[in-house]
């Protein structure tokens, strides 16, 4: 297959903003790709050439990709800075250069296929150590030389991670089932597949070679992460008991890092909440794992927590960002440690538990781990009684966990791989606020700061996540809450994802200074959510022309680098915390 055609279907997706001709489009593209090829035109459509847990990357800053512009087309470096300052985008001043080669030159190299541009980007990926710099570069020049111009612009915004087609996940889930697997109708089918194996890659090359049925002979597997399961919220314990039956297990909601932990004799792996392989970062508890836990396979949960080791106190999550450092980790290790609460067991010697119910999920775990004062289990009791549940959910907060996670125990308790359903229900501290809690936003734009904030950014526009119409839709403007520190690093933290016009997955009537990619999320809380004619969230949901706005939205100083935009709060949460505030404004 031509590198070409993709890049044909590229633009065409590129052109729409409708996720249906989207999903038309990546139809018509996977059924004409070669089922060899599948997965490799799946990652490169994502501007990947793995699955994220893979963690490979190509590490091509913008310097780098404009030497090996120098390097292709025989320019000089100060040339190719002027056009890139001129079109602001890399993947243009490519796309010009080779343009203009082609006039000058009768030269008419051989079409690149995307077998030889997916290898030679997984070469320039995987080059590293000593001299790798200008092997990346070589490499990369090499593909330039025998692009055409399209393929030149695409090649090089793939490479500086912004080729950006604005395609999430799941609208890859929906071209795959009515692709492969029969239609939309499967796509539950489809979904569970990649909610156990995490690689839409894969996922895609049993759609294409074995149809439905290798799709349902998915398994879960050690060392491949599974999405997790993530919780409802609602604001009180009477009504958590109320959705779960009049009984539920109640733990308490550790602040940490979740970690996904898998084990295979001595080898272990540890996965964050975005799947991203973590496993380096905390050889402590690598340890714990291979020493207390009793079986030769495992997937287990749990969230780590830094704490004081003086005290034992649970710190903040933002401790753990110390163990983020690529180097010193074992002096990190030393001066920040952490201790694991364990609370799920996915998978044991040879046994899928995703389909147990939670009470015997618990019990392996509990059956499989050795505690120690560094490795145990979550605290939890199992209750039916209202005051008794808060009596434990202020030992949380006074402990320093964030509330409770309360989760059911009925008999259809299965683990829900990649979804917010209702068999876990968060309950999190009150404020003083009407708005209960704090919730995930997107920066997608920012306003030029005045005055005193000259040089960055006054507020930053703010959106949440629309799963079923694959857009962020703005909620608020905000400025507040931002710290001298933080003011002064926003302009440096955002610019990598600033664009020159709104990206097509957003939907805003405000127009800001600043566009940027959604990719940023921040924690921010405000005194409500009030209608809005101006914030496109909910658009029309509970009232015709207008959305949902939170008003007076303050930054809390929690930047969720664990999240990617499509983890951000959804607008369904929006309006479901929307009408619980209208419920207890009736009953206050
Ligand atoms: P939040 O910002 O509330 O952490 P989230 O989107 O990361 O939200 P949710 O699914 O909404 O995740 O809430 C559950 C999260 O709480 C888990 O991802 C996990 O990291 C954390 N957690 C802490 N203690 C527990 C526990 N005992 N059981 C389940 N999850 C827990």
């Amino acid at each position: 297959m031509k590198y070409l055609r993709l890049c044909e279907f590229y633009e065409k997706i590129e052109r729409t903003s409708s996720r249906i001709d989207m999903t038309n489009l990546l139809v018509s593209l996977f059924k004409e790709t070669p089922p060899d090829l599948i997965d490799k035109v799946v990652y490169l459509t994502q501007g990947k050439i793995c699955p994220d847990f893979v963690g490979l990357e190509f590490g091509i800053a913008e310097k780098m990709a404009m030497r090996a512009l120098v390097y292709a087309y025989g320019k000089p470096l100060r040339d190719v800075e002027e056009l890139f300052k001129k079109l602001g985008d890399l993947g243009k001043v490519a796309e010009k250069l080779s343009s203009m080669k082609k006039q000058m030159t009768l030269f008419v190299a051989k079409e690149l296929t995307v077998s030889q541009v997916f290898s030679t980007l997984e070469k320039i990926a995987k080059t590293s150590g000593e001299g790798a710099q200008d092997q990346k570069i070589k490499l990369l020049s090499g593909l330039l030389t025998s692009a055409k111009p399209k393929e030149a612009r695409y090649l090089l915004r793939t490479v500086t991670g912004r080729l950006r087609l604005g395609i999430a996940d799941m609208t890859i889930l929906d071209a795959l089932a009515m692709a492969f697997a029969g239609g939309k109708g499967n796509r539950p089918i489809v979904e569970r597949a990649y909610n156990l194996c995490s690689d839409l890659g894969e996922v895609a090359r049993v759609a294409a070679k074995e149809g439905l049925e290798g799709l349902r002979k998915f398994t879960v597997r050690v060392g491949r992460p599974i999405r997790p399961m993530l919780a409802q919220r609602l604001s009180s314990a009477r009504e958590v008991l109320s959705k779960l039956g009049g009984v539920a297990a109640c733990e308490w909601k550790y602040d940490g890092e979740r970690a996904q932990m898998h084990k295979k004799g001595d080898q272990v792996w540890i996965f964050s909440r975005r799947l991203e392989n973590i496993t380096d970062q905390y050889p402590d508890v690598q340890e714990y794992i291979r020493e207390n836990i009793l079986a030769d396979e495992a997937i287990v949960e749990g969230e780590i927590v830094a704490i004081n080791p003086d005290t034992e106190e649970f710190l903040p999550f933002q401790e753990l960002m110390h163990r983020r450092r690529k180097y010193d980790i074992e002096k990190a290790m030393k001066e920040y440690p952490v201790k694991v609460f364990l609370f799920d067991a996915l998978y044991v010697d040879g046994q899928d538990l995703t389909s147990k119910p939670y009470p015997e999920r618990r019990k392996i775990l509990e059956q499989i781990v050795r505690e120690t004062d560094r490795f145990c289990l979550s605290q939890m009791i199992i209750s039916n009684d209202v005051e008794e549940i808060e009596r434990f959910f202020e030992q949380a907060i006074e402990a320093g966990c964030e509330g409770l996670v309360m989760k059911s125990i009925r008999s259809d308790s299965i683990y829900q791989a990649g979804a917010r359903g209702w068999l876990w229900i968060k309950l999190k501290r009150s404020y003083q606020s009407k708005m209960a809690e704090p919730i995930d936003v997107v920066i997608v734009g920012g306003f030029a700061g005045k005055g005193k904030r000259a040089g960055t950014y006054g507020a930053l526009l703010c959106a949440v996540y629309n799963p079923d119409r694959g857009v962020f839709e703005t909620i608020c403007k905000v400025g507040s809450g931002f710290t001298d520190a933080d003011l002064q690093t926003l302009p440096n933290i955002l610019e990598p994802y600033k664009v020159d016009r709104k990206p097509k997955d957003v939907d805003s009537k405000l127009e800001p200074d600043v566009w940027f990619e959604p990719a940023k999320v921040i924690e921010i809380i405000g005194d409500e959510l009030t209608l809005s004619p101006v914030h496109t969230c909910a658009w029309g949901v509970i009232k015709k022309d207008a959305g949902i706005a939170v008003r007076f939205p303050r930054f809390t100083g929690r930047w969720r680098d664990d999240k990617g935009p499509y983890d951000a709060t959804t607008t369904s949460e929006i309006v479901e915390m929307y009408r619980m505030q209208l419920k207890k404004i009736e009953t206050e």
